[in-house]
């Protein structure tokens, strides 16, 4: 058996019926460049997010350097984010022209620790970028808190959390704007780059509308220096399809997730941990092991195919050297970096094959 570490190809299958017919529509209408089915897939993504305004762009590391912008926020500022995410969340911010100060994680969750926040702030911190991590929230009560009593923004990175819940309320449009990636491999992916900024401002829709589409106001009328960075018509059809899937598709992941912590509940495996109040969507189903690279190629070497989500931490990265950070800064970051191991994980994993990668776990501890 082959358990791949996501499955497109079963999904598109399924799906073709419907995906086929919406991009042939597109296409046969010429409706390239903010077509129909952006404006549809806008209206539609904002009540899925439960805010007034969503805004498609290009990718989600555009939605979050757009998102940065309508902000305010650029050359001189500070904006606080963690060690452990991406490299795009810090990308955006060094783009926006303002400057990422990083704190670490928390050891059970991986998010990012509130404290270690409050005590990075400066006078020039404008924003905190908290990252909802492989799909459970960060601690938002701590950080909307401290972001309202040092009068900060909160600008959520959700590139891994549509649909997840944060008691009871959907990630992303907490604070000021709530920033997705559509990136394939994402819970709700396009079939190219994607992103979108939610929020309940319409002043920064506003803004991010127009550094999306060259900063224009009408046709040929640039007020602010923006870029091209529209949301794919073609990707925003597939996206409006995929959307009226995505409740079901989180579901059966989540169900995967039980049914991995069941399998693996008598193993040396750190398992992931749900905060209580939050609703995972398991993006990610990360344990932790001490012997992670050996568990990883035994499992490779039964077709088991597994990622490390991510290897190299923020601040050890050469591109951030310049930030002055050094190995020991970040030591909770850091020792998970060394021990985390992504296992497969999307909705169309079936039972035998959790199962039998629960199996070649235990088998590399017997
Ligand atoms: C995927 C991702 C992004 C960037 O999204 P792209 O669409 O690839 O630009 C940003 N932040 C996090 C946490 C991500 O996982």
């Amino acid at each position: 058996m082959k358990v791949n570490f996501v499955d497109l190809q079963t999904q598109f299958q399924e799906l073709k019926d419907e995906i086929l017919p919406a991009v042939e529509s597109v296409m046969s209408r010429c409706a390239f460049i903010l077509g129909d089915e952006v404006d549809d897939f806008e209206r539609e993504f904002a009540a899925f997010c439960g805010v007034s305004e969503c805004v498609g762009v290009a990718s989600g590391c555009d939605a979050l350097l757009w998102g940065i912008k309508a902000c305010g926020i650029g050359p001189g500022d500070e904006i606080i984010t963690v060690a452990n995410t991406y490299i795009a969340t810090a990308l955006a911010v060094t783009m926006s022209g303002a400057t990422p100060v990083l704190v670490d994680c928390l050891e059970d969750s991986f998010e990012i620790d509130p404290e270690a926040v409050a005590k990075a702030i400066t006078d020039r911190t404008k924003a905190i970028i908290p990252v909802h991590l492989y799909g459970q929230a960060a601690d938002m009560d701590a950080i909307l808190a401290l972001a309202e009593k040092r009068g900060l923004l909160v600008i959520e990175d959700a590139a891994q959390a549509h649909g997840a819940t944060y008691k009871g309320r959907p990630c992303g449009p907490m604070g000021a704007v709530g920033c997705f990636s559509f990136y394939p491999g994402k819970n709700l992916g396009a079939y190219g780059d994607g992103g979108a900024i939610a929020t309940n401002d319409p002043e920064i829709a506003e803004k991010v509308r127009m550094y999306r589409n060259y900063g224009q106001s009408k046709k040929y009328y640039h007020d602010v220096a923006g870029w091209n960075s529209r949301l794919d018509t073609v990707q925003a059809a597939v996206l409006g399809v995929k959307l009226k899937h995505l409740a079901k598709w989180n579901a059966a992941r989540r169900a995967n997730a039980e049914s991995y912590t069941e399998g693996l509940k008598d193993t040396p495996l750190g398992l992931p941990v749900t905060v209580e109040g939050n609703e995972h969507i398991f993006h990610l189903y990360v344990v932790r092991s001490d012997k992670r690279d050996d568990l990883s190629d035994y499992l490779k070497q039964k077709e088991v195919y597994c990622g490390i989500h991510y290897p190299v931490p923020i601040h050890l990265q050469k591109a951030y050297a310049d930030l002055g950070y050094a190995q020991g800064d970040f030591p909770v970051t850091e020792k998970v970096a060394d021990e985390i191991l992504s296992l497969p994980m999307h909705p169309n994993l079936s039972a035998e094959q959790v199962e039998f990668v629960c199996e070649g776990v235990r088998e590399f501890y017997r």
